[in-house]
């Protein structure tokens, strides 16, 4: 299984005359045609590197053999024997039915196919020789025999060697037009030929120190493990790397900017800011954020920029923060930028920075898509020009013509909906002004402190006081209408109650269109005597404005809406939300919206209606009803979802991991930090020649964290 590439007019095999290399396209694997490339190149695989780094998705125990008299039905089996009858019958016109029985000692299973009438010479050829087959698949018991289904199968060659059944064997993430079977083999043919030019990419004391498995070992046994013990050392081995290799990364990242070029130096006098916000505000800063304030500016004092993570469960007060540090910008003659990923958001931040800050002779321009042309065009030319000092906006900040006089500060607001593109497009609006990113995606404080290494992070762990602290309620669908009648009781209060329609994942119109109805109902039949105003993502911003701005002024009672409120949105009479449907969100997303309540005076009301059909969907409502604590509710969701979607590149910015898990392998994370850390003091350049593999790694695979790291 070697040399099976020919130059056309050449007898000598390709690969004889010149040195096998990792980043060969995949073409040069043998088996490997334009088809299998194509398919392959989907996945992002272009090189045999790619292809022995694409690592399964799980393995399936196959040594487990069975007699056709012991099985049950419903169990995966592995069979072997001959091939004994095969025939192909037409059930229905179109429809051919391959069958083949095959002989397990004795005891006979029949394997079935469905439109694949071309087996059938195949398997007769099989049958004549008397060559044995090895099947997989689940079985199905049918009265007294034994079938299987769609099975996965090969023959036995004459090594008796197999990929796909008697082993341990690899079942890669589903790949259009490619049969796991086809990717085993071109996996084993490449392994086959490249496995030894695999080049060790950790130091040998690393090695050594956390007793791993070696490289090439390593990646043999992930795709091929003879025994359950074989896997778990190739997998400890390559979650180690994978999370060294971002480890050092980030901590490269951080050794950089402490030796950065330098930004702009502001703030000289923290006091003066302090004083100023101590006037215009109505009420005392928490502990948290006045320490989340003395943090960004001792930062911004030193003339480096500012790359710093403000986390804070919502309605912990992280506006005031932000407001703060521009204010450090604006006193030291500087602009300041806050994007925020929605118009309704950049709007509510506009008008709440204006009360606060045109007291103070200071100008806030909005910057959103919706603005006319010419009203955009002037709002340009007075952040280009340096006449107002700060500018709120959404995407359209970082868009091209959109240019600032002098940004000293960047304000980046509920960080995760953006990408990281967004986010350095803002960063390179200035010349590298400080950056502040805010988030309330509460991440555990061990992963916050690993995964984003090279930020440094400010938390408000306290909520302003006086705050009463907001209810949960789960009701089933029959008892709605007394969910209803109760709202009326604080509606005739003078409080004002958020509905929250159910969840369309289908389509924004189908959303609207069931926001719109639900609506209809309430106006007309379940709160006919209120004011009843509407909000879905398909009205139009000015509509959505207006909405927004009579909920907000008083003159709705209850405001109908998509998630559209998720994110911000901050009126303190609004002391209930209902969401209908409420098994149908996800966690994080609830508790979210939850945070739109409970920000006034007044004791708040969360009513979950829900019928929750599966144990997860109840695990949400029993957790959401426990607790309000964003912490414990973000650990919790990082156990149900898992992390692969908790840190789903669009929620969070990391990378995807190709084997490591943050949760399971915490543990590894742990110590690759360490070691990242004493790597990167010991070698910043990461150029020894005991580095030169982990150079090499760390080049793989810059392209992703540069993506994947906030910068
Ligand atoms: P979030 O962290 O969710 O962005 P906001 O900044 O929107 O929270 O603040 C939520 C509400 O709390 C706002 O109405 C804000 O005016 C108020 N607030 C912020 N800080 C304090 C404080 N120290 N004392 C009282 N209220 C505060
Ligand atoms: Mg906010």
């Amino acid at each position: 299984m070697t040399q099976q590439q020919q130059e056309p007019g050449s007898t000598e095999p390709v690969i004889r005359r010149r040195q096998l290399q990792l980043d060969d396209p995949l073409q040069y694997v043998g088996g490997v045609g334009p088809q299998a490339a194509a398919a392959l190149q989907k996945l992002g695989i272009g090189t045999v590197e790619g292809l022995l780094r694409h690592y399964p998705r799980r393995w399936e125990d196959r040594t487990r053999f069975m007699r056709a008299s012991d099985v049950r039905g419903g169990e995966y089996i592995t069979v072997c024997g001959a091939v004994r009858a095969v025939s192909t019958s037409f059930p229905r016109p179109r429809l051919p039915i391959t069958r083949a029985l095959i002989d397990d000692a004795g005891s006979a299973i029949t394997l079935v196919w469905f439109n694949q009438p071309y087996l059938e010479k195949n398997l007769r050829a099989l049958s004549a020789t008397g060559r044995q087959v090895v099947a997989y698949g689940q079985a199905r018991r049918n009265g007294w025999s034994v079938e299987i289904q769609s099975p996965e199968w090969e023959a036995i060659g004459d090594d008796g060697d197999t990929l796909s059944t008697n082993r341990i064997v690899p079942v890669y993430p589903a790949t259009e037009g490619l049969r796991q079977g086809r990717i085993r083999r071109i996996v084993d043919t490449a392994l086959r030929l490249y496995l030894p030019h695999i080049e060790e990419s950790l130091p040998a004391d690393v090695i050594a120190r956390h007793g791993l498995t070696d490289l090439q070992t390593a990646i043999r046994s992930i795709h091929f493990p003879e025994c359950d013990a074989d896997l778990e050392r190739a997998r400890r081995r390559l979650v180690f790397e994978e999370f060294l290799v971002l480890q050092v990364a980030l901590a490269l990242r951080r050794h950089a900017n402490v030796a950065a070029e330098r930004g702009v130096a502001l703030c000289s006098d923290v006091a003066a800011v302090e004083a100023k916000l101590a006037r215009a505000l109505p009420f005392a800063l928490t502990g948290a954020q006045e320490r989340a304030i003395r943090e960004i500016a001792a930062d911004v004092q030193t003339g480096r920029p500012m790359n710093r993570l403000l986390q804070g469960d919502v309605g912990s007060g992280k506006t005031v923060v932000a407001l703060a540090a521009m204010l450090m910008a604006i006193e030291s003659g500087y602009q300041a930028a806050l994007m925020a990923p929605t118009e309704i958001l950049a709007q509510q931040h506009a008008i709440s920075l204006r009360r606060i800050l045109e007291p103070l002779g200071l100008t806030v321009e909005l910057a959103v898509g919706s603005l006319p042309e010419r009203e955009k065009a002037e709002v340009r030319g007075r952040i280009g020009s340096g006449k107002s000092e700060i500018a709120v906006g959404t995407h359209a900040l970082i868009q091209d013509g959109f240019e600032f006089a002098r940004l000293g500060l960047a304000v980046i607001d509920e960080q995760h909906r953006f990408g990281v593109l967004q986010r350095q497009a803002l960063r390179n609006k200035g010349t590298r002004p400080h950056v502040l990113v805010m988030s309330a995606t509460p991440i555990p404080r061990t992963l916050t402190l690993t995964l984003y290494g090279d930020l440094d992070v400010s938390v408000l762990d306290e909520l302003p006081p006086g705050r009463k602290p907001i209810t949960t309620h789960w009701k089933p669908p029959e008892k709605r209408g007394s969910v209803y009648d109760a709202a009326r009781r604080l509606l005739q209060e003078g409080r004002q109650i958020y509905v929250v329609c159910p969840l369309v994942e289908e389509s924004e119109k189908l959303q609207a269109k069931s926001a719109t109805q639900l609506c209809k109902h309430i106006a007309e039949e379940a709160l006919p005597e209120y004011r009843v105003g509407l909000l879905h993502g398909q009205m139009r911003p000015d509509e959505k404005d207006s909405v927004m701005a009579r909920f907000k002024a008083h003159e709705l009672d209850v405001l109908v809406a998509t998630t559209v409120i998720e994110v911000g949105i901050d009126v303190p009479n609004a002391c209930a939300i209902i969401v209908e449907d409420a098994h149908r969100f996800g966690l994080a997303q609830l508790h979210q919206l939850r945070g739109r309540v409970g920000r006034g005076k007044h004791a708040s009301y969360c009513v979950l209606i829900a019928d929750p059909r599966t144990d997860d969907a109840q695990a949400r409502m029993d957790i959401l009803t426990a607790t309000t604590d964003g912490f414990r509710i973000a650990e919790e969701d990082l156990k149900l979802r898992g992390p692969g979607e908790f840190f789903g590149t669009r929620q969070s910015g990391m990378p995807e991991l190709a084997i490591a898990n943050v949760i399971d392998d915490l543990d590894v994370l742990l110590e690759t930090r360490e070691t990242a850390k004493r790597l990167v003091e010991a070698d910043p350049t990461i150029s020894r020649p005991e580095h030169r593999g982990l150079h090499r790694a760390l080049a793989r695979s810059s392209a992703e964290l540069d993506l994947a790291t906030i910068s």
